[in-house]
């Protein structure tokens, strides 16, 4: 009996017993691992790897370019690319040799000093993005959370608005969504929130101007932090209209606006900014323009920066609670230089979203050939298909098209076969070493995953 995602339950059902079956047959040097590691903390480095389609994660052995090698010898075209962290591709050479020259011949992870090599990309952030100023973290969450905080100090505004469904890293303020009577309420599974987040955050639905008005109306939120197109639940795109209503509407109430360009640079080389001709206050970026190497990036407006500097009561160089001791050390920052400047450039922007037209069109065609009522969107390199159709307006919408029992058994097919997607989601991102021949592979499989699931 076909459900909302149009699919068979029983043989959904029946299928993906056999995936996981095999799964776990094919890989047991990974599932030894796993068994393993009981002085993990959930048996992983990170609780969020348990996030696995087929019940354990996969290990890797190896990665290059787009490819990935597993301990048990399986070979994977990889589409998840670190969730965006590889977006440059696996250890791409320019960001190898900077790095190894930095530690090696140069020497000194950190230092306490700064390098030549860290304004060299403040310098390339602010040609790509039109953000003249620029600091570093190590983490988009922590650029997100330091930017909150240079935000309230100089509006003297208690609250961040953000977007229901949104993700912004682990930070308190972004875990609100609009609850069933269009207030805002904790996001389920709020881990130890310090206050209750009603009381630091407001939220509005991505794509309705109407509910950011009666929000910022309360003038009493210092900032606006959103992703220019959601991507963490599903790729949801802003209406002609939206984002310069947003820009309108903060301005209006003195309120400031945070673009998170942390997966939206895949719209291209000076991300969705750019690409949208778009003018926030300040951008936070990070995972992606190191090459992998940790790093986390925060710019700022003119005018926001002096009045910033020039505020003798805020402690910058201290104890004030922005800043940490690694941010901005030399691997970071020689790492981003090799990576804008050599490897993530206008051209392989060009060739990547190429591919991933290819990619989206070919999926289009193959979900229409089964007759489900799935969407799929495209944002610059990045692709996602949902299981629903028209694609969800807002994150609330796309929050209620989730299936992860569907979700799951295309992941583990496509892992069986030798295709890896980004757990979460089903999002699938191009690195400049993706070619067309990778996305017809995936498409074969993809099809075969349907065929099988239609049949
Ligand atoms: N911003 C956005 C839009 C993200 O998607 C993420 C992570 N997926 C983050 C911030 C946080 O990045 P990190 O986990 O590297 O701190």
């Amino acid at each position: 009996m076909p459900t909302e995602s149009g699919v068979d339950r029983t043989r959904l059902a029946e299928l993906a017993a056999r995936e996981r079956a095999t799964f776990a047959a094919q890989r047991p040097r990974s599932a030894a691992a796993y068994q393993r590691s009981e002085h993990l903390f959930g048996r992983v480095p990170m609780t969020w790897m348990n996030k696995t389609a087929a019940g354990f994660p996969i290990y890797f052995q190896q990665a290059s370019g787009n490819r990935i090698t597993d301990v048990d010898g399986h070979d994977y075209l990889d589409f998840c690319l670190g969730d965006t962290g590889a977006m440059a591709g696996h250890s791409p050479a320019p960001v190898v040799e900077a790095v190894t020259r930095r530690l090696g011949e140069l020497g000194g992870a950190t230092t306490m000093l700064p390098t030549e090599d860290a304004a060299a990309v403040g310098a390339e952030l602010a040609r790509r993005f039109g953000i003249p100023y620029w600091s570093f973290a190590l983490t988009a969450t922590d650029a997100n959370r330091w930017a909150i905080r240079l935000l309230r100090a100089v509006t003297g505004r208690p609250k961040i608005l953000v977007n229901s469904y949104c993700y912004h890293g682990s930070v308190d303020e972004s875990l609100i969504v609009v609850g069933p009577d269009g207030h805002g309420v904790s996001r389920e599974g709020n881990v130890g929130a310090p206050v209750d987040v009603t009381r630091t955050s407001r939220v509005a639905e991505f794509n309705d101007l109407a509910g950011l008005e009666r929000e910022l109306a309360h003038g009493d939120v210092a900032a606006v932090l959103m992703e220019p197109a959601l991507t963490n639940i599903g790729i949801v795109l802003p209406e002609p209209g939206y984002l310069a209503g947003v820009r309108e509407l903060t301005r209006r109430h003195g309120t400031y606006l945070i673009n998170d360009e942390t997966h939206t640079f895949s719209a291209g080389p000076g991300g969705a900014t750019a690409a949208w001709g778009l003018e926030p206050d300040v951008l936070t970026i990070g995972k992606s323009i190191a090459g992998g190497i940790p790093i986390g990036a925060y710019g700022l407006s003119a005018p926001l920066a002096d009045e910033i500097l020039g505020r003798t009561d805020l402690d910058l160089v201290d104890m004030g609670g922005v800043g940490g001791t690694l941010a901005g050390n030399p691997v970071s920052m020689a790492a981003a230089r090799a990576c804008l400047e050599q490897v993530l450039t206008e051209q392989a922007f060009a060739g990547m979203t190429a591919t991933a037209t290819a990619f989206a069109t070919g999926i289009r065609k193959i979900i229409e050939s089964h007759g489900l009522p799935w969407s799929v969107s495209r944002l610059g390199a990045r692709v996602e298909y949902r299981f629903t159709d028209p694609a969800p307006r807002n994150g609330t919408e796309s929050a209620a098209a989730a299936d992860a029992e569907l979700e799951d058994f295309l992941h583990t097919y496509l892992a069986n076969r030798g295709v890896l997607l980004t757990p979460f989601h089903n999002m699938a991102l191009m690195a400049p070493q993706t070619t067309t021949a990778d996305v017809e592979r995936h498409h074969e499989i993809f099809a075969e995953a349907l065929a099988e699931l239609t049949a």
